[in-house]
């Protein structure tokens, strides 16, 4: 297990700096790169930042985000790798090797099983970006308003708008600093939740027509194909935050979202209202994640895998709320 203080000496000798998150990136995900890559920079560091996927439109106004290499293979050898928000698999970027010397991974994720010997986990931070905060301050490095920006956009974006069980006094602290050092809220909520492409809301209003609902209510689904990616001219990155529309309804105890990403293969996204742990769910599946907000990726045709996870749902919500009246 690791601490800021250790992972400032560990880096202290090391020049050149790999940083990378999860497939997908989300708005923590991005921030956090983004924020550590400036810090890091500030103290005279070579620092790239290299995802497997490229960064979704309203992220792109996130200060250098152009700077974020994309894609297979990665190229150069480095002194040090940084994987945030996420273990190290979930980049997608290292098969046996990861071209550096110290290995650092730095994640909020309860269901991280710290494969790098230097694992900082904090599970009680709402967001990867807050631990990046408090590593920063442990650097000794002023925090610019570029920064402050991509952290705000970290925590705001992975607290729900400051909405879910993750939001706490702490994050609270750290967003009003943030804003303090020159964040603009409204950026953020502007780029974030009001730009949406005219595509995607048609895709909603495609997915919302088909959405279903088991018999006593308390899971509600909806099945994203590549048909209907092709038909909307949308792709994986419009869906973010759909499935909060599936959570919304009432009586809805767990949401799922089913996106194929593959003929045979499907990501499933889990969220629940909070009296459902999905994290062993998650696990159970493959995957990992919150208590409230979790995923997995599995193999076969979508109605394999349905009749697989909603039977897994069945029997998470019979255990945890014992029998329920249909
Ligand atoms: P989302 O549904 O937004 O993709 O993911 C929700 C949460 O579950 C995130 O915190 C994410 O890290 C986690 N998660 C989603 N998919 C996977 C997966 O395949 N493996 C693991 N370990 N975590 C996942
Ligand atoms: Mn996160």
């Amino acid at each position: 297990m690791s601490d800021p203080a250790r992972i400032r000496a560990s880096l202290q000798h090391c020049k050149s700096i790999l940083i990378s998150v999860h497939k997908n990136p989300d708005g923590d995900a991005l921030g956090s790169q983004l924020a550590l890559m400036l810090g890091l920079g500030k103290m005279g560091k070579s620092v790239t930042a290299h995802n497997l996927d490229p960064v979704p439109e309203i992220y792109r106004f996130l200060p250098h985000a152009d700077r974020i290499k994309t894609g297979r293979p990665l190229s150069g050898t480095y002194d040090a790798c940084i994987v945030l928000d996420a273990e190290p698999s979930r980049t997608g970027l290292f098969d046996e090797s990861v071209p550096a010397d110290v290995l650092i991974n730095i994640d909020h994720h309860i269901t991280n099983s710290s494969t790098w010997a230097e694992t900082w986990l904090d599970p009680s931070a709402s967001a990867t970006g807050e631990m990046v905060y408090r590593l920063i301050l442990e650097f000794g490095t002023t925090l610019d308003r570029d920064m402050a920006l991509c952290l705000y956009t970290a925590i705001f974006t992975d607290t729900g708008s400051f909405r879910y069980t993750n939001t706490s006094p702490e994050s609270m602290r750290i967003a009003a600093l943030l804003l303090e050092a020159g964040a603009d809220p409204w950026l953020v909520t502007e780029n974030v939740y009001e730009s949406f492409a005219f595509r995607r809301l048609k895709l909603l209003g495609n997915l919302l027509a088909s959405m279903e609902q088991s018999e006593d209510g308390s899971v509600a689904w909806v099945v994203v194909t590549d048909e209907l990616y092709r038909k909307t001219g949308t792709s994986a990155e419009d869906t973010d935050n759909f499935i909060n529309f599936v959570r919304s309804v009432k009586g809805v105890e767990v949401a799922v979202l089913f996106r194929q990403t593959a003929e045979k293969e499907y990501k499933i996204s889990l969220r629940s209202k909070g009296r459902i742990d999905l994290s062993d769910l998650a696990q159970s599946l493959g995957g990992g994640g919150h208590r409230n907000a979790a995923g997995s990726t599995l193999p076969g045709t979508f109605e394999e895998i349905r009749d697989r996870v909603l039977g897994a749902i069945n029997n998470t919500i019979e255990a945890q709320l014992g029998k329920r009246e249909i």
